[in-house]
């Protein structure tokens, strides 16, 4: 039977009447590329995260690729990621010419398992992109420990991660660099876009001539070249969303918080003894909650699919994140293959992201897990 309550997505932005009318103003001031409001997102973001300085992007993809190149990666170095994330992840990899190498992931964090980081690196390691999924950072410390010891630039995909912290620390405002999107489902959102927070002054300068053709030099007196950029940048137009984003961001993160405390109570402690499903890390600390996720217990072929129809039936959106990027076929392709990283297969295939929005109520949770319950022990 199917339900007669509202359709629920598993994700929807939200943008006050302040944005619209922002947007408003930008599209009618005669300046809609890059111009003052992106220069006042890119001084709040920096501001965000502690004064380090942060460049923006037209999307969270190209700021990886940029991140890499700044850091001189290219053809015969390998870079350490997770088969388990968007697939931009390990493609900014190839995109500059490195060989990615995949690591497997923790089965309970869901996250790059640390200890396979440290045995997948050869002397030809130059980077790892750790990420940081549904929100919850890896185990920093080790990560940069890790880093340390082997000489190797990270590059956090952090993505998803727009305020998370680690041990009060917010993510973006210590480490190497730390990139992040800003795509229409992420916690702070400008249709599409990202961000890369740097180092120092001098990598800052050479993000902006990755992200505008690499124009070194433009004036009166002339204009010149000095390395191979490509388009990259944010219009005024998005800044002016980011903009109205950074204003409740704070508020958008204790939200979800609150959500996902209300699906642990919910779910209750024998949820997952009498369905055999698991539940997320219940991080309370470090998680932003991006994405609320629980891993179904597995019923062959098409479990997901199944539930994911079911769910449907009672007008609840669900989604996953993700495949393993390893078994796409340009992957395959490559030489990887089915039982290389055998824990990103099976939550690969058994993971499913339930809805988790600023505009969701607590209501919204009761009847997500009622449904769930009801499909799982019936
Ligand atoms: C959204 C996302 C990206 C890509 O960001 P875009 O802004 O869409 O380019 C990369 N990695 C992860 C983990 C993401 O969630």
């Amino acid at each position: 039977m199917t339900s007669a309550l509202p359709f629920l997505p598993f994700s929807k932005p939200t943008i006050d009447e302040a944005t619209i009318t922002a947007v408003g103003e930008v599209l009618r001031s005669g300046w809609i590329t890059s111009g003052p409001k992106v220069q006042a997102f890119e001084a709040q973001l920096s501001d965000y995260f502690g004064g380090r300085p942060v460049r923006t992007f037209n999307s969270g993809t190209c700021t990886m690729e940029i991140a890499l190149r700044i850091a001189g990666i290219g053809p015969g170095d390998e870079v350490i990621t997770t088969s388990i994330s968007w697939v931009a992840t390990a493609n900014v990899i190839l995109e500059v010419g490195a060989t990615p190498v995949f690591a497997d992931i923790d089965p309970l964090t869901r996250n790059i398992d640390l200890d396979k980081v440290e045995a997948a690196i050869t002397p030809r390691t130059r980077a790892i992109i750790p990420v940081y999924l549904s929100g919850l950072p890896v185990d920093m410390d080790r990560l940069y420990a890790i880093a340390s010891k082997h000489k190797l630039r990270v590059v956090e995909d952090a993505a998803q991660a727009f305020g998370s912290s680690w041990k009060g620390k917010r993510i973006g405002s210590f480490g190497d660099f730390v990139s992040f999107s800003f795509q229409a489902n992420k916690n702070l959102t400008t249709g599409e876009g990202g961000c890369l927070v740097l180092n120092n002054l001098e990598e800052a300068k050479l993000a902006e001539k990755y992200r505008l053709q690499g124009v070194s030099r433009s004036g009166v007196d002339g204009i010149d070249v000095d390395v191979l950029g490509g388009k990259f940048n944010m219009t005024d137009i998005t800044a002016a969303i980011g903009l109205g984003q950074m204003a409740h961001i704070d508020q958008v993160t204790a939200h979800r918080r609150a959500l996902a405390r209300h699906y642990f109570e919910q779910f209750g402690s024998d949820f997952e003894a009498s369905t055999g499903a698991q539940l997320p890390v219940a991080d309370m600390e470090n998680s932003n909650w991006h994405l609320f996720q629980i891993i179904l217990p597995d019923q062959g072929p098409g479990t997901r699919a199944t539930f994911m129809q079911q769910m449907a039936e009672q007008h609840i959106g669900t989604g996953y994140h993700y495949a393993p990027i390893h078994l796409f076929t340009m992957y395959r392709a490559l030489g990887f293959s089915e039982g290389m990283f055998p824990v990103s297969e099976k939550i690969g295939r058994l993971t499913v992201t339930l809805p988790m929005f600023y505009a969701m109520t607590l209501a919204d949770v009761e009847r997500t897990v009622a449904t769930i319950k009801a499909i799982l022990t019936k």
